[in-house]
């Protein structure tokens, strides 16, 4: 598989494509660091934006929707979609009010995803499996990631040279997702063990 994904004419990043990455390591790992992405797609030439988890395996996107959801029921076989992920890293506070900006890292995935009939792994071996009717009301989307970018800002403030002398305090306020301690639910038996993975997310994802 190329290190790189091709930079396509819908994938070319025109304003400040320094900051284009297409690398496909460090695209996998933005995508890997979120939780959450925006799914968008057109029925009857109407764009809808819809925000819903997704996992990455391999090469694949999976994401989840409902069996009613619009998404869905516009879903024959295939589905063009662009999914959007975004990480936000900080706020960077310029001297000048035009040169405000954030330090974020953001995926821009473009193709056709199409329905699977099977579901993903990892805690689902723990939890209780799903019944018929929760089955028939669940559908997992996959997306292969074949046309892809992102966007990456990192770094300091960027302003313009005559504006460095300006008396006003600039810099960054960090922004984090931040994972805090399992929480049981109240009707947990308190026999049964804090699992090793409901840990995993402390360091980060
Ligand atoms: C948190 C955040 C805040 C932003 N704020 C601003 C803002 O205030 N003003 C502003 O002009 N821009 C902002 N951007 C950048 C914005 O997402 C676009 O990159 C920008 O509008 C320029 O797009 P374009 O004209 O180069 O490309 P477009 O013609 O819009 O897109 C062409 C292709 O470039 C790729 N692409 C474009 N943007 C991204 C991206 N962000 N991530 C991954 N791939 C991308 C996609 O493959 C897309 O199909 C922000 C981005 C993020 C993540």
């Amino acid at each position: 598989m190329p290190d790189r994904f091709p930079v396509t004419e819908r994938t070319r990043v025109v304003r400040e494509a320094n900051r284009a990455v297409y690398d496909r390591e460090t695209i996998y790992r933005v995508l890997d660091d979120a939780f959450v992405c925006h799914v968008g797609f057109a029925i009857d030439g109407q764009p809808f934006v819809i925000p819903t988890m997704f996992a990455r395996i391999g090469d694949l996107l999976y994401f989840h929707g409902s069996a009613a959801s619009r998404m869905l029921r516009g879903l024959a076989s295939s589905l063009p979609v662009c999914i959007t992920v975004t990480l936000i890293d900080g706020l960077v506070l310029a001297r000048s009010v035009f040169n405000h900006s954030m330090n974020y890292r953001s995926v821009v995935a473009l193709g056709q995803a199409t329905r699977i009939e099977k579901l993903l792994p990892g805690r689902w071996t723990d939890a209780r499996q799903p019944n018929e009717r929760e089955l028939q009301a669940t559908s997992i989307l996959k997306l292969p990631l074949t046309e892809v970018s992102a966007k990456i800002r990192t770094g300091a403030v960027e302003d313009d040279d005559e504006d460095y002398s300006f008396p006003v305090w600039a810099g960054i306020i960090p922004l984090h997702l931040v994972a805090g301690e399992p929480q049981r639910d109240d009707r947990c038996r308190s026999d049964i063990p804090t699992p090793a993975y409901a840990f995993r997310f402390r360091g980060g994802r």
